[in-house]
């Protein structure tokens, strides 16, 4: 444990919650395994700061995985929902709120002609290849290594290099019959896309994507790939699944698609739209999602599903999401990438800077990042010396070199100042 000397009080929760949860946490990567040393246990966050049961304040690049867009706690998101609570938590019942916010993402998504919200981006994702594969008959799913849909049974599927490589599970629990319908295909390679198509003529339901995958890493399509996607799909008669669980509301006013213009079929949303509470949806093509109960065959529930307290919170940020916002967290993500480029050349260490808007991630190599494959070729034990060195000096960054980085609105001067502060030292133990 070498670096729990620095953090007494979250090490002790972490021995109490070992205990009593597997691994001490409730979604893996919290715990630190691939960085080491001892997750900080967090008691509060302020704009671009959150707060460590040891009493240290951090620099927050991770922005809860991509929600916190406006920062934490911003004082109207925290309004709304202390009026919403107010009036009671879950009624599991139709309500007002759940409307506005189904309106609010159809009108900022254009191909989204109708949406159903449900609790979480797997459940999104989930319920998505469901519809799909309801709608088209058929059974196959192609996705791509190193795109990640939540821990959907078909989709934790990424088998290794190989053109077409059927799923093989990713891990125990998802059977091969689970796994069998899902062609993994390298992300980024379209000629890999149309030979499965040739392969399985009539068998493809849909193709799923990151719309810009920031799960390896941030590593975004090649100009066309999505297009080409999109084109494939239409031509074999598959739906093509956009999942802008991550890059929904955040890329941009209307998300990915608000930066390539490409047209999905259907697509998954998360994140964002829940303002920090667990809120996702899914939609699309109005034809498309009439196939859904009870207007369809395909059933989908959910007792949260819309929950009235989540849906302000959701409302309330997307709302205060104008271009003014956008131009924020994209100024800012810009000001840090520059600042994280410069400390890194200056110590002469091999490194690529990866964008999607305003998301970013640092990959230690200095060959380009196209795949899953090229992901992994980084050398990752230098971000891992990075990362305790900006941890150390105030600034929390993803503890994993496999992820991207987030900013906010709330992303300041002040906070700029100290991760600028941090890097020259970072940098020295990343060489
Ligand atoms: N899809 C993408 C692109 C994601 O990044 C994630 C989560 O990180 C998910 C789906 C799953 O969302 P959730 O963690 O809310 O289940």
């Amino acid at each position: 444990m070498p670096y729990s000397y620095e953090a007494p009080v979250s090490q002790t929760l972490f021995d109490r919650a070992s205990l009593v949860t597997p691994g001490g946490v409730n979604s893996p990567v919290r715990a630190f395994r691939a960085v080491g040393g001892t997750p900080r246990f967090m008691v509060s966050g302020t704009g671009p700061y959150l707060n460590d049961a040891d009493g240290r304040e951090y620099v927050d690049l991770v922005c809860s995985w991509g929600p916190m867009i406006l920062g934490h706690a911003h004082p109207e998101v925290i309004a709304a929902v202390q009026d919403a609570v107010s009036r009671g938590t879950s009624f599991g019942t139709p309500g007002e709120g759940e409307v506005a916010l189904a309106e609010e993402i159809v009108a900022r998504v254009a191909p989204v002609e109708q949406v159903r919200l449900v609790s979480s981006g797997t459940e999104a994702t989930m319920s998505a290849i469901r519809l799909a594969r309801g709608f088209t008959g058929r059974a196959k799913v192609v996705k791509f290594a190193g795109c990640y849909h939540g821990h959907v049974d078909a989709l934790l599927a990424a088998a290794g290099s190989g053109v077409a490589t059927f799923g093989l599970p990713d891990t125990p629990g998802v059977t091969g019959a689970q796994a069998g319908d899902t062609i993994v295909l390298p992300y980024n390679d379209l000629g890999a896309v149309r030979q499965a198509f040739a392969a399985h003529p009539g068998e493809i339901a849909c193709v799923i994507t990151e719309a810009s995958p920031g799960n390896m890493g941030v590593v975004p399509p090649r100009d066309g790939f999505n297009q080409g996607l999109k084109d494939l799909c239409a031509q074999n008669g598959a739906l093509y699944i956009s999942d802008e669980v991550m890059t929904g509301f955040r890329t941009s006013r209307a998300g990915w698609y608000g930066v390539d213009g490409v047209v999905p079929d259907l697509m998954t949303f998360g994140k964002v739209m829940g303002g920090g509470f667990p809120a996702a949806a899914f939609g699309g093509r109005a034809d498309v999602m009439a196939h859904l109960a009870p207007a369809g065959p395909v059933y989908q529930a959910g007792t949260l599903s819309g929950n009235p307290v989540a849906t302000a919170a959701g409302l309330a940020q997307l709302r205060l999401l104008d271009d003014a916002a956008y131009e924020k967290v994209d100024a800012v993500s810009r000001e840090i990438q520059a600042l994280v480029t410069d400390a890194l050349s200056k110590e002469g260490v091999a490194h690529r800077l990866q964008t999607a808007s305003n998301m970013f991630s640092v990959f230690f190599t200095d060959a380009e990042v196209v795949n899953y494959d090229d992901a992994k070729k980084q050398e990752a034990f230098r971000f891992t010396a990075f990362f305790h060195s900006m941890l150390a000096q105030g600034v929390y960054l993803p503890p994993s070199a496999f992820e991207s980085w987030f900013v906010s609105t709330a992303h300041d001067e002040r906070a700029v100042e100290r991760i600028a502060a941090g890097l020259p030292a970072a940098a020295r133990a990343a060489a």
